[in-house]
């Protein structure tokens, strides 16, 4: 067993922390030169064709190095449940039409699964796809899309067959201009602030049947493998704003004085540091078998649940930790320290509940 990365894997982190640190606020067209948003895409279709493993290291990378969580979240959303579905299972096509826009940032990409009454329950989806000659019409509404507001390109999923409940469920690929399709108005949420979420409405929405991936009923696999590169490389973005935390509480602590001495000497506050520090590593350990389970063709989605989950739940609980460092100063909206943990408390809910990823392991444990 070997933990150590190779020499290309130190330089793509260190690539990827120099370019936030220069680039902060990196706009779209910038994160497109960088590479990120098409991190996993082949070399043919103008990504960079780096593994789950690499793919996160760059993420967390750039997390560590002070790029905007939100903007992350908001490309990694475009990158694995938009452009890596079209990637895995479009035609030579689709991928031809769409992927070199998407892997360059001249095009947007979004998911759309969720409704208002299938969050959890993902396939209990009231959108309907029914086949009409050469077309689908695409009715219904989907009530969560990240990109919704910004996207070019959205990857939605309808029910093709109701009565085959998720082997009923297709995927298609349809264009922002597409008739019947109304994007709703941006929501206004607590956190990831540089991402856009909205609803999206489709009112008898014409899409050519060529735009569906994979078979009719394949759109259940096609988002289950989404979601493994999601739970696994997006996750890897909150290692590196979980790395840059304890930094900065490390220094805090160090710094800050009370009863005439640096409030880190003082037990209650240093072991609330190496509990953070454990957090991270433990989570960083998960997250990384996880993707290199993935990688190696095995069955990861046991590994993947338990990454997501040991991340999220670190992320948050890491964020209350480091509120409680800076004391008052936690709160005062200039520090920043707050941010974290706003930014953290929506990764307990998407890409699949915590509450879901324990029921899947559940049930791998035989329960
Ligand atoms: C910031 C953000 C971005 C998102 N982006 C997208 C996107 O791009 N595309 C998209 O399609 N969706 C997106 N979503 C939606 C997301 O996938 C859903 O919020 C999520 O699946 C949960 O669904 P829900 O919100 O309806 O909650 P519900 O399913 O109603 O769950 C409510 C509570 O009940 C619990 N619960 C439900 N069922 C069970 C069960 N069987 N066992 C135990 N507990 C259960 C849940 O864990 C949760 O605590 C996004 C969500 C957020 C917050």
């Amino acid at each position: 067993m070997d933990f150590s990365w190779t020499p290309e894997q130190v330089e793509l982190y260190q690539r990827a922390f120099a370019f936030a640190r220069a680039e902060t606020e990196a706009d779209w067209k910038r994160l497109g030169e960088f590479g990120l948003l098409g991190l996993s895409l082949g070399v043919e279709h103008g990504g960079s064709g780096l593994p789950a493993v690499d793919t996160a290291r760059v993420l967390e990378g750039l997390a560590h190095g002070g790029l905007s969580p939100g903007r992350l979240f908001a490309a990694s959303a475009h990158l694995f449940a938009a452009a890596m579905p079209i990637a895995e299972h479009g035609s030579p096509e689709l991928q031809q039409r769409f992927l070199p826009r998407l892997a360059s940032g001249s095009a947007i990409g979004a998911n759309a699964i969720s409704e208002s009454t299938a969050g959890s329950d993902a396939y209990a989806l009231k959108c309907r796809a029914e086949r009409d000659g050469d077309d689908y019409v695409l009715s219904g509404a989907k009530s969560f899309v990240t990109n919704g507001p910004v996207a070019d390109v959205f990857l939605i999923y309808a029910s093709t067959n109701p009565k085959h409940g998720w082997l009923g469920v297709s995927a298609f690929v349809v264009e922002r201009d597409a008739p019947g399709l109304r994007v709703g108005s941006e929501f206004v949420k607590h956190g990831l602030s540089g991402s856009t979420l909205s609803s999206l409405y489709l009112e008898a929405c014409r899409v050519p049947a060529a735009n569906r991936l994979g078979d009719e009923g394949a759109g259940a696999r096609i988002f289950e493998a989404s979601m493994r590169w999601e739970r696994c490389c997006l996750f890897a973005l909150y290692l590196g704003v979980l790395q840059r935390q304890l930094e900065q509480v490390i220094a805090y602590a160090r710094e800050r004085k009370q009863f005439g001495k640096p409030i880190g000497k003082f037990q209650a506050v240093s072991h609330r540091i190496v509990e953070m520090k454990l957090r991270l590593e433990a989570a960083r350990l998960l997250l990384y078998r996880a993707a290199w389970e993935s990688d190696q063709g095995r069955d990861a989605s046991e590994a993947i649940s338990l990454a997501k989950l040991a991340v999220s739940e670190a992320a948050v609980q890491s964020g209350i930790d480091a509120i409680r460092i800076h004391g008052g100063a936690g709160v005062i909206a200039e520090t920043g320290v707050a941010l974290a943990l706003a930014d953290a408390l929506p990764s307990l809910l998407f890409s699949g509940t915590n509450e879901i990823q324990r029921e899947l392991v559940a049930r791998k444990l035989g329960l």
